[in-house]
C-alpha cells in the first residue's frame, strides 16, 4: 500500500534546523516587541483596555422612565426577533391605565446571546439598548442570566438609563 504523504529525505528530514529556525524567529519577535512596546498590536489587559467605538454593542440595558419605572411594555418584539431565543419575558397587566402591559420578569441568557442587536432594533419604545460594557466575568454560570434588576438597575447604571424618548420630550419642552 503506497502512502499519500511523501516523507522528506536527506537534510530536509532533520528536525533540528526547523526547531532552531523557529526559536530564532520567536526570539527575534520577542526582542522586537520588548524594545518597541508602543508598536505592539496587543494590549496588556487588564491594565490597558481597548476603546470601542460608540456603536459597539455590549451588555444590554433596559431603559427607565423619568419616574424610574421600567419602560418596557412587554410587547415581545425583542424576544420574537432574537435569533438566539435567549430573551424570556413574563407579562402582566399594569394598574396604570396609560400602560397596557409591563414585564413582571424579563431575562436574557447572555451566554446564548450573540450580541447582534436585533432586540434593540426591534423595540418600538427604546426600552432596550446595548451599551459600552463588555467585561462580563463571573464565577458561576447562573450569574449570566440577567434579570430586570441587573438589566435596568445595576450599580454601573447609577439608578437607570432614561429613555431617549423621554430625552426628546424633555428637549421639546426646553428642560
Ligand atoms: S443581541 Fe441578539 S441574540 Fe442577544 S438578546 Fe438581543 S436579539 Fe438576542
Ligand atoms: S424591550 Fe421593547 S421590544 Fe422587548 S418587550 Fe419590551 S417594549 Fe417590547
Amino acid at each position: 500500500m503506497s502512502s499519500l504523504v511523501k516523507r522528506p529525505s536527506g537534510v530536509a528530514s532533520w528536525y533540528l534546523p526547523g526547531i532552531l529556525g523557529g526559536l530564532v524567529f520567536t526570539m527575534k519577535k520577542m526582542l522586537t516587541n520588548l524594545f518597541n512596546q508602543k508598536q505592539m498590536p496587543t494590549l496588556n489587559y487588564p491594565e490597558q483596555k481597548y476603546e470601542y467605538g460608540p456603536r459597539f454593542k455590549g451588555n444590554h440595558v433596559l431603559t427607565v422612565k423619568k419616574d424610574g419605572s421600567i419602560r418596557c411594555t412587554a410587547c415581545m418584539l425583542c424576544a420574537t426577533n432574537c435569533p438566539a431565543q435567549c430573551i424570556k419575558i413574563t407579562a402582566a397587566e399594569s394598574e396604570d391605565p396609560s400602560v397596557e402591559k409591563y414585564p413582571i420578569s424579563y431575562e436574557i441568557d447572555v451566554l446564548r446571546c450573540v450580541y447582534c442587536g436585533f432586540c434593540e432594533e426591534a423595540c418600538p419604545v427604546d426600552a432596550i439598548r446595548m451599551g459600552p460594557e463588555w467585561q462580563t466575568a463571573a464565577l458561576n454560570g447562573s450569574k449570566f442570566t440577567y434579570d430586570i434588576q441587573q438589566l435596568a438597575y445595576r450599580a454601573q447604571l447609577k439608578g437607570g438609563v432614561v429613555s431617549v424618548l423621554d430625552d426628546q420630550e424633555r428637549h421639546k419642552a426646553g428642560i
